[in-house]
């Protein structure tokens, strides 16, 4: 089992699921050659799939190209099903960064085939952490600069106010279709600038006023 680190609170919370959204940023979507969605794309990660900022991403052998995508992560705190715009808000009870790592060969795979991603995005180390920071201690503008660098050149450079779901709209949509549960994580999509990375490369991301991740790329 794995647990949550928090910054300023010292409960032990097991990590749940983690239920990404795909395709939330309108320049990754054309970045990928994929429209706009009229709903969030859903998928899911493992909880096993994590690691923490100053860990290593261990590169699959069966993949020639994956991809870091920054995310800012919504912690939920409190069960929650079909909610209101307030109880969604309410659910929400903190924040971090998060690096959806992504096996993009594959995934372009399984688009063309119709299969699902599960495999391309789902292996030992697909899913790194920053701390969790608790809404007391810090309330999200909506408007945070979102950034990711690696071996200390620019790659991804955005503002969480280029998401088209919002937070709120994220947990209302998921909630009417599974209930969330404290412990739950939600990935909400990344900005454009997507590319791959190798084994030796550093990769540095920050969520401004949420926190940093460090990591590096390794072969097993
Ligand atoms: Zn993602």
């Amino acid at each position: 089992m794995k647990y949550l680190k928090f910054k300023n609170n010292s409960e032990e919370v097991a990590i749940g699921k983690m239920v990404c959204i795909g395709r939330n940023y309108a320049a990754h979507a054309k970045e990928l050659g994929n429209e706009v969605p009229e709903f969030p794309i859903i998928f899911l990660k493992p909880a096993s799939n994590v690691i923490f900022s100053g860990e290593s991403v261990i590169h699959p052998k069966y993949s020639n190209e994956l991809h870091h995508e920054v995310e800012l992560v919504l912690y939920i705190g409190e069960d929650v099903k079909n909610a209101t715009d307030e109880e969604a808000e309410k659910a929400i009870h903190g924040y971090t960064i998060g690096l959806d790592m992504t096996l993009r060969d594959l995934q372009n795979e399984f688009r063309k085939k119709g299969d699902p991603w599960t495999l391309a995005k789902c292996f030992d180390t697909a899913a790194v952490l920053g701390e969790v920071v608790l809404k007391k201690d810090y309330s999200l503008k909506g408007s945070e600069k979102i950034s990711l660098s690696v071996n200390g050149t620019v790659r991804q450079n955005s503002s969480i106010a280029n998401m088209i779901f919002s937070p709120v709209e994220i947990v209302k949509y998921i909630s009417q279709r599974m209930t969330l549960e404290k412990g739950d994580l939600i990935f909400t999509g990344t900005p454009e600038g997507v590319s791959k990375v190798v084994p030796g490369d550093k990769i540095q991301a920050e969520l401004e006023n949420i926190g940093t991740i460090l990591t590096q790329v390794k072969f097993a």
